[in-house]
């Protein structure tokens, strides 16, 4: 609920202020600014996925061990907003896990925790979903 509203506020303030940038081009170094703009919108925008990707994936998880579909001690990956969309984990997966969805996300039903896809990661952006809350944001 209250990222929802976060995001809500942060999508706003930041198109207005690309509307007001917009509004006033002269030169270059107004250019730039938008540019920075818009590079400020995508990664707010990308990190809050990456939070919401986090959360949902955790309680996917926690169905699919209650369920017993996966055992109990698996930990599957996860992908972080620090994804650069290189691709490269993409053939690295035994399983055919990840997916290209505007992000790179891996299924957690189907991962199993190989550690192919973080080997390969320039960026290490391939992370255990064990890892604290805060490890995911761009
Ligand atoms: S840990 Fe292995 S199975 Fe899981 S997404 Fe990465 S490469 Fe695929
Ligand atoms: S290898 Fe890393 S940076 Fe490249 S697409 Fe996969 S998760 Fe993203």
């Amino acid at each position: 609920m209250w990222t929802a509203v976060i995001l809500i506020i942060s999508v706003v303030a930041l198109v207005m202020a690309l509307v007001n940038r917009t509004a006033r081009i002269r030169n270059g170094e107004d250019i730039d600014e938008i540019r920075n703009s818009l590079y400020e919108l995508r990664i707010t925008l990308k990190s809050l996925r990456a939070e919401w990707n986090f959360k949902l994936a955790k309680i996917q998880v926690n169905l699919l061990k209650y369920q017993e579909k996966i055992p109990r001690d698996r930990i599957p990956y996860f992908i972080t907003g620090e994804c650069i969309a290189c691709g490269s984990c993409l053939p690295e997966c035994p399983t055919n896990a990840i997916t290209e969805n505007l992000l790179f996300e891996i299924d957690p039903a189907l991962c199993i925790a190989c550690r192919k896809c973080a080997e390969i990661c320039p960026v290490g952006a391939c992370r255990p979903l064990e890892e604290p809350a805060g490890a995911f944001s761009a």
